[in-house]
C-alpha cells in the first residue's frame, strides 16, 4: 500500500494553488481565498504569511470596503519584484518581454527579422542581448525565477529542441540550451510551439478565460493551433498534436512547406491570400500586408474581395471539421486571422452551416483574440512561471541562491 501525501505535499500543493489564484486572478482577501479555496483562516493565514515571507505576495488593507467591522487583507502578487523573461520567435519578429508575477508586461524589446535559415547563435544572441538590456535596468531586489520562448515550430518535450519549422526553415535546432547557455542566468529555457502557447494565454488570461473546451487558430506565415479539452491543452504522444494548419481540406489544392498538398496553412495562410489578391511578392509579406488586402475589400476592392472569400471558404472549412471532432464551447481566431476572419466571418459561418453537425455548433461561439500580438509573449511567460506555481518556495530559494 502506498503512503499518502505527507504534510511537507499538502502544503507545497497548497501553496501553488494560492499563488496560481493571485497570479491569474490578480488581488484577492484572504476571506475570498478562504472560500474558494474551501480552506479555514488559519490554514490560508499560514499560507500568505508564507509566501509574503518569501517575497511572492504582499498583504495590504483594501482600499476601501464600505462595510463595518475589520477588513479582510488583499493579497496581491509582488508583480514588480518576481519576474520571468519570454521569449517569441517567428519568422518575421523577435520579441522579448519582462513579465512580471500576475501577468504583467514589465518591460518589452522587438525587432523585425528576416526570413531565411533559422540562425540559431544569431538568435539566441539578439534574443538574450535584449534580456540583458532588461535585466541592467532593474531594481536590486528583483528576481528572476524563468524563462520561457514560443516558437513558430514543433518542440520536443523536455528539451527544447525545434524538431520542425517549416517556416522558420528550423530543423533539430536545440534552440534552448543555446538560450539557457547565452542568458548565463542558471535557468533552464522551457520551448514550447507559439500557437499552443497563445492558446494556453487566451484560456488562461485572455477570450477564453473560463471556457474548458476550445480551439485557438494561429495565423502567422502559417497556421498553428492549440486545442484545449477538459481544460487541458491537447499535446498528443509525444507533444506535436493540435497542428491544425497541416489538417488537408482540398487533396488537389496548393503545395504546403510541409511536403503536403491543400493543407489549411497553404488554402488559408499569408501566401494564398496574397497571391489570390494579385499582391504576392516584391516586398508585401507579413502582417501588414495581410491588413491591406482586408482593408482593400472593405473599401470595395473587388479582387482583393474574392481572395478573401476564397480563404474564408477554406477556413471555415477547416474549423466546421474541428468542430465536428472537438465540440468547442468556443474558436478563437488569432494574429493574422483575426484580420482574416473579420474580413470573412460571412464565409466561415456558412461552411459551419453546410458542414458543421447542427448539435455541435448551435452554441458554439466565434471570437477574435483578446491579446491580440501578445499572446504568443503571455503564454510563454506562463509557460516559465509553471514551475513557480509547482512549488513556489523551492523555485524562489533557488532563484535567490
Ligand atoms: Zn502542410
Amino acid at each position: 500500500m502506498r503512503a499518502g501525501p505527507s504534510q511537507e505535499d499538502i502544503r507545497r500543493h497548497n501553496l501553488g494553488a494560492l499563488l496560481r489564484h493571485v497570479h491569474l486572478g490578480g488581488p484577492i482577501s484572504r476571506a475570498e481565498l478562504t472560500s474558494k479555496m474551501g480552506l479555514n483562516r488559519s490554514t490560508i493565514m499560514a499560507l500568505t504569511s508564507d509566501l509574503t515571507a518569501a517575497g511572492l505576495v504582499r498583504e495590504e488593507l483594501p482600499r476601501e470596503t464600505g462595510r463595518a467591522g475589520r477588513p479582510s487583507l488583499v493579497v496581491r502578487p509582488e508583480s514588480a519584484r518576481v519576474y520571468v523573461f519570454a521569449f517569441d520567435v517567428s519568422p518575421d519578429r523577435l520579441a522579448v518581454a519582462r513579465v512580471g508575477l500576475g501577468g504583467v508586461i514589465l518591460d518589452r524589446r522587438e525587432t523585425t527579422c528576416e526570413r531565411g535559415a533559422f540562425a540559431l547563435e544569431e538568435l539566441a544572441g539578439t534574443l538574450s542581448g535584449f534580456a540583458r538590456q532588461m535585466r541592467r535596468k532593474t531594481r536590486a531586489d528583483t528576481v528572476c525565477v524563468g524563462a520561457a520562448a514560443a516558437v513558430s515550430g514543433g518542440v520536443r518535450k523536455g528539451d527544447g529542441v525545434v524538431r520542425f519549422g517549416p517556416n522558420l526553415k528550423a530543423d533539430e535546432v536545440p534552440f534552448g540550451e543555446e538560450l539557457g547557455r547565452r542568458l548565463g542566468l542558471g535557468l533552464t529555457v522551457s520551448v514550447g510551439n507559439d500557437a499552443n502557447l497563445a492558446a494556453l494565454a487566451e484560456h488562461s488570461r485572455g477570450v477564453g478565460a473560463g471556457v474548458r473546451d476550445l480551439i485557438y487558430l494561429h495565423g502567422d506565415v502559417g497556421i498553428g493551433g492549440g486545442i484545449i479539452a477538459g481544460g487541458h491543452l491537447l499535446g498528443g504522444h509525444d507533444g506535436y498534436g493540435g497542428e491544425v494548419g497541416h489538417m488537408v481540406v482540398n487533396p488537389d489544392g496548393r503545395a504546403c512547406g510541409c511536403g503536403s498538398h491543400g493543407c489549411l496553412e497553404a488554402e488559408v495562410g499569408e501566401r494564398a491570400l496574397l497571391e489570390s489578391a494579385g499582391r504576392f511578392g516584391a516586398g508585401q509579406q507579413g502582417r501588414d500586408a495581410v491588413r491591406a488586402v482586408v482593408e482593400a475589400a472593405d473599401r470595395g476592392d473587388i479582387v482583393a474581395q474574392e481572395a478573401l472569400s476564397r480563404v474564408g471558404d477554406w477556413l471555415g472549412l477547416g474549423v466546421a471539421n474541428l468542430v465536428n471532432i472537438f465540440n468547442p464551447e468556443m474558436v478563437i481566431f488569432g494574429g493574422m486571422l483575426r484580420e482574416i476572419y473579420l474580413g470573412s466571418a460571412a464565409q466561415v459561418r456558412s461552411q459551419l452551416t453546410l458542414h458543421a453537425m447542427a448539435p455541435q455548433r448551435e452554441k458554439l461561439r466565434l471570437r477574435t483574440s483578446a491579446l491580440g500580438d501578445a499572446a504568443t509573449l503571455v503564454g510563454a511567460a506562463e509557460l516559465a512561471f509553471a514551475h513557480v506555481l509547482s512549488d513556489p518556495l523551492e523555485v524562489l530559494a533557488r532563484a535567490n541562491a
